[in-house]
């Protein structure tokens, strides 16, 4: 349930109502907003049965919430959502670009990837320190020291670092050097991990699933915002169907489905969709045209000897070169890049 409280609620009226709430056994979710205040409710409503909160001095109605994802829903919170990153903002008029190796490697490849994605205009450096391989024989990342590699690049180019969380007891680690946590798409209903990235206050990028809905994608971004992080950041990243040209199926209608439901930012990583480089630019020029907030894409100076994902990473200089002609279609759609 939404509780809007009337424009001139006093904070003591706000207060009570918040104390209300508490001693049904429920979770207040408090939005301040510059006009007026709204409260979620979260658990189970029936213990409000007797103490009906629309009659609360300060309330002027209280809506139920139909979809079973609350806090993400925008029936609680109508404008989108912007997340500020180290200045970079992400859900705004701007689209945000996120480029980088899948895996971080070795220091000086990581830094001058970092440069080169720079001078094409990417605002935010990604590359796995842990990464989530199908065979237990494969590279599995550098770890810390990929940690300390993504942390080097920033200091040397400005530019904000995401990188992936596999297992809650690394969180401690992770917080020294990321900016955004990415949770991976096999990790989409990790729900104990998603609680704990939520009870820390990076920003969380969320993946979508290998075969997850929109709805249980919004669920497991709802358990990152119910255990109190309300920056969180969802990324369509091709969901598997039958086609097998492509390594998945790039989800586009995702976009305009997300935009209705959510107020949560919509990033788009073309590169693990289509999972061919030559197959990227189309997919990413796609995404801006139907509203993504931004791109995840896939970028090695060595393609060939890349540790994975080599054969969908772009070179530099054709990512910047799609950085130029995407700057065309955002302002076709009334963005900038
Ligand atoms: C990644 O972005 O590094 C990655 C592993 O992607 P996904 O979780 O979408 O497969
Ligand atoms: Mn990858």
């Amino acid at each position: 349930m939404v509780i809007i409280l009337k424009p001139r609620a006093s904070e003591q009226e706000r207060e009570h109502i918040i104390k209300v709430i508490k001693d049904a056994g429920l979770s207040p979710h408090v939005l301040l907003g510059e006009e007026r205040t709204v409260i979620a409710v979260i658990g189970d409503e029936r213990a409000l049965q007797k103490q009906p909160l629309s009659a609360l001095p300060g309330v002027e109605k209280a809506i139920p919430i139909l979809s079973p994802y609350k806090l993400v829903s925008r029936d609680f919170k109508k404008e989108n959502t912007v997340i500020d990153v180290r200045g970079i903002k992400i859900g705004g008029e701007r689209i945000v670009v996120i480029a980088g190796p899948c895996s971080v490697e070795t220091n000086h490849l990581l830094s001058s990837i970092a440069a080169e994605i720079k001078k094409g205009g990417a605002s935010i450096l990604r590359g796995g320190a842990f990464k989530p391989r199908s065979s237990p024989y494969s590279f599995q990342g550098l770890g810390e020291e990929g940690l300390e590699y993504l942390s080097e690049a920033r200091r040397l180019t400005g530019l904000p670092i995401i990188t992936e969380i596999l297992d809650p007891r690394d969180l401690p680690m992770m917080a020294k050097h990321a900016d955004i946590l990415q949770i991976g798409a096999r990790n989409m209903q990790n729900f104990r991990l998603l609680a704990e990235v939520g009870a820390q206050d990076k920003p969380v990028m969320l993946k979508r699933g290998l075969s997850a809905t929109i709805k249980e994608f919004l669920l497991s971004a709802e358990y990152i915002m119910a255990a109190g992080n309300a920056n969180v950041i969802l990324c369509e990243r091709g969901i598997r169907t039958f086609e097998t040209a492509t390594r998945n199926t790039l989800d586009l209608s995702a976009i305009p489905v997300l935009r209705k439901r959510t107020h949560l930012p919509i990033i788009i990583d073309p590169s693990h969709a289509v999972g061919q480089t030559d197959l990227v630019p189309p997919m990413a020029k796609a995404a801006i045209a139907a509203g993504a907030d931004g791109l995840m894409i896939e970028v090695h100076s060595n393609p060939e000897e890349a540790f994975c994902d080599g054969e969908q990473a772009m070179l530099p200089k054709d990512f910047n070169q799609l950085m130029d002609e995407l700057r065309k279609i955002a302002a076709a759609v009334g963005r900038t890049l």
